[in-house]
């Protein structure tokens, strides 16, 4: 019994690693998720700002062709001779010089916008460059703990493999069939009269002879091996695994 009891503790410890071992990837894999969300979005940004330089670019040759346009318009002037040709021409000249002023006003409003989106990508930049790093960061602390993990499971499994050669094999037979069925526990203490597994009372009749400790016996309700929790010589064994 007192194996037994000594192999369920390394069991609990070994389940308790190997969920430990399962948490690391897991946050390692959300972590990658924020940190590719992120470069995404810097990315999407840049395009933003390469998309906005080509349309301010776009609109600095409109201004010079109207530029050249308003040359040309010009020049003719002089050579013109009637009076309404004159006046057509003068308000050609007006309706390019106009147009060339809205221009001019987009282009000062497409500058402050430029600002704005080089200050977004910068501040993006950085903090997806700080996110990289503490991503690598962590990714080493966790893959150390891993190893540290596994070197502790190796000692474990083989402190149990030890636990097990002291134990009569019909019987860690039971006790493994049980631990597959019920959940990982397979051996419970009983303390005044109530399973600590399922918690629920056994008749007093059993409870008396768990006390005598002669015989094997199974809890009635969830049919873990039961011991006597309250008993001195399981309790010292307890506590030191
Ligand atoms: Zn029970």
């Amino acid at each position: 019994m007192k194996h037994l009891i000594g192999l369920q503790a390394y069991d609990i410890r070994i389940k308790e690693k190997l969920a430990q071992k399962e948490k690391g990837p897991a946050a390692m894999q959300k972590r990658k998720e924020d940190l590719a969300a992120a470069e995404a979005l810097l990315q999407e940004e840049i395009d933003k700002l390469g998309a906005h330089n080509s349309l301010s670019r776009e609109t600095e040759r409109e201004i010079q062709d109207l530029d050249e346009r308003l040359k040309k318009s010009e020049g003719k002037l002089s050579s013109i001779k009637s009076n309404k040709e004159y006046k057509a021409a003068l308000k050609e000249i007006e309706g390019i010089k106009r147009e060339k002023e809205a221009l001019e006003i987009t282009v000062i409003e497409m500058m402050e916008q430029k600002d704005a989106l080089v200050n977004a990508c910068d501040d993006n930049r950085k903090k997806t460059e700080e996110m990289k790093q503490k991503f690598d960061q962590d990714l080493k602390q966790i893959l150390r703990d891993m190893k540290i993990l596994d070197k502790d499971l190796k000692e474990l499994e083989k402190e149990r493999d030890r636990c097990c050669k002291g134990t009569d094999t019909s019987l860690l037979k039971k006790y493994d069939i049980l631990r597959g069925h019920r959940n990982g526990i397979a051996i419970t203490p009983v303390i005044k009269g109530v399973c600590q597994a399922c918690h629920m009372a056994i008749p007093p009749q059993k409870f008396n002879e768990l006390i005598r400790g002669d015989k094997l016996m199974n809890c009635p309700n969830c049919a873990r091996i039961m011991y006597w929790g309250e008993d001195e010589r399981y309790q010292d064994d307890e506590e030191a695994t």
